[in-house]
């Protein structure tokens, strides 16, 4: 519950959108994609920088805990609120400030949505490369706090290399505005990058500078099968040691390819082993030199078949196949168990080997697939949750999962993050060194520690 002087305080702030406090309409900011659920005692909606000032001196002044949301798809619980208290939900806060061609920028408020971002500067000529499959639903704040990618991460990196500067609000109600609107600056430490992928526990983001690149002049995109996973890995790792960069370099594994021929209408052959979809992008004459260079080499690495598409329907038809794993997943095993590992890309065929040892070990049907040009390739247990002794052999299996993947130089998460899911497997990545600094990084940052209390928090 929350303090009456400190409700009558928040509902009286000049211009805020809305504020809820009656349960029901609390209910579904209470939970995201991950599934779990706690209710906060009050959501609030600002719609100005000044607001969410306003707002987290009256938290601060009183202790409340303020869960920052943006639209509520994260998988890992990381918008969920804890420790109750207020949820500050960003997504009225979705102005665009600036666009400047010329500088290859746009300064948007967080709560507009990344596809909302993509439509307005694709008509000028720019595309921004965080391309998270969810982004026709997220908000760019939560790109930010969760540094979300996608497939062109492999050649454009993550949410963390576009974005100039921000302007965020502390625990304790001050405004830090951070970067510039340039792309080289050098000045004071790099607060950017330290909030983007703080899943909202060091400030709440008001403001963010994203940097713009050209769109492409074209696309080509190959969809490519082979009979065996080790074939398609060996194509990946020798794509990846070449000049030539795609622009997007999927896997799907056996298992995967099955089950889309199976729950959807895409049209796959019975003998695939595994499928790459690869796409590039660039000029209209570099593009085709490109294309017959990588070909060569995924022909020596013992392809089935490789067929190119060039236009826009034949390209959507490629990118159908991925599209319909997700709905088929979740037809087979709706409460299923996703991690987002990441090895380098020279040990994805150990990390496939060991993932195919653990099944037969654990008896459980995994599927692979996954952003195989940045190692990240999303292990999908299919297990009941409800069947307590089949979650249990699950999450030793993950255990076990996670240890292979740290032993292969790897990483827990490439995009989803931590939030709740992940939260007790940390500490085998982080030393206790690391994770004293960011116990004290976090006391200057939210003094009170009630930023999104409960998560980051090892
Ligand atoms: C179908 C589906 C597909 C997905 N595909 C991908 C994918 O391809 N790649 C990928 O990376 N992720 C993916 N996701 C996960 C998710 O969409 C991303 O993490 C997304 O960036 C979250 O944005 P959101 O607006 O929903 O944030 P929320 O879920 O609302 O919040 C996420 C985190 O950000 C914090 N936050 C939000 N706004 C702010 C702010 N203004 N200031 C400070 N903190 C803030 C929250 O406190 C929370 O910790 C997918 C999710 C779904 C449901």
């Amino acid at each position: 519950m929350l303090d009456q002087q400190a409700l009558v305080q928040l509902s009286t702030i000049k211009g805020i959108s809305a504020f809820y406090t009656d349960k029901t309409d609390c209910l579904v900011y209470g939970y995201d994609n991950s599934k779990n659920l706690v209710l906060p005692d009050a959501v609030i909606f600002p719609t100005t920088h000044e607001q969410v000032v306003n707002i987290v001196a009256i938290c601060y002044q009183f202790s409340i805990p303020i869960t920052a949301r943006g639209r509520g798809t994260a998988t890992t619980g990381a918008a969920v609120p804890v420790r109750s208290g207020l949820v500050m939900s960003l997504e009225k806060m979705n102005k665009v400030i600036s666009f400047e061609a010329d500088n290859r920028l746009i300064t948007v408020q967080p709560g507009i949505t990344n596809q909302a971002v993509q439509d307005l500067i694709k008509n000028k000529g720019f595309f921004w490369p965080p391309d998270p499959s969810s982004s026709e639903f997220c908000s760019v704040g939560g790109n930010l706090s969760c540094n979300s990618a996608g497939p062109r991460a492999v050649k454009y990196g993550t949410t963390r290399d576009h974005v100039l500067g921000l302007t965020f609000v502390t625990g304790e109600g001050k405004t830090i505005k951070t970067g510039a609107k340039t792309t080289k600056s050098v000045v004071g430490y790099d607060f950017t990058r330290l909030i983007i992928g703080a899943e909202g526990s060091l400030g709440i983001i008001t403001e963010a500078t994203l940097k713009l690149l050209p769109l492409p002049e074209t696309k080509l995109t190959a969809k490519i099968f082979f009979s065996s996973i080790q074939q398609a890995t060996q194509a990946i790792k020798k794509i990846m040691a070449q000049p030539v960069i795609p622009c997007a370099l999927e896997f799907i594994d056996k298992h995967a390819i099955d089950m889309i021929r199976d729950y959807s209408d895409v049209d796959l052959p019975n003998n695939a082993g595994a499928l790459i979809m690869l796409e590039l992008d660039g000029d209209q004459t570099a593009i085709l030199s490109q294309a017959n260079k990588l070909e060569t080499i995924i022909n020596d690495s013992g392809c089935v078949s490789i067929n190119w598409a060039k236009t826009e329907i034949e390209i959507n038809d490629i990118w159908k196949t991925r599209k319909a794993l997700s709905p088929a997943l979740r037809k087979i095993a709706p409460k299923k168990i996703n991690e987002d590992v990441v090895v380098p890309v020279a040990n994805i065929p150990t990390l496939l080997n060991g993932i195919e040892q653990l099944s037969e070990r654990y008896q459980i049907a995994i599927v692979n697939f996954g952003h195989a040009g940045n190692g990240n390739i999303h292990v999908n247990l299919l297990t009941d949750p409800d069947d307590e002794s089949k979650l249990s052999k699950a999450y030793q299996c993950l255990d076990e999962l996670f240890d292979l993947v740290l032993k292969l130089d790897g990483t827990l998460s490439g995009e989803h993050g931590i939030g709740l899911e992940k939260m007790k497997h940390v500490k085998k990545e982080l030393d206790d060194n690391y994770i004293s600094l960011m116990k004290a990084v976090k006391l200057q940052f939210d003094p009170k520690l009630i930023l999104n209390p409960g998560k980051q928090d090892y």
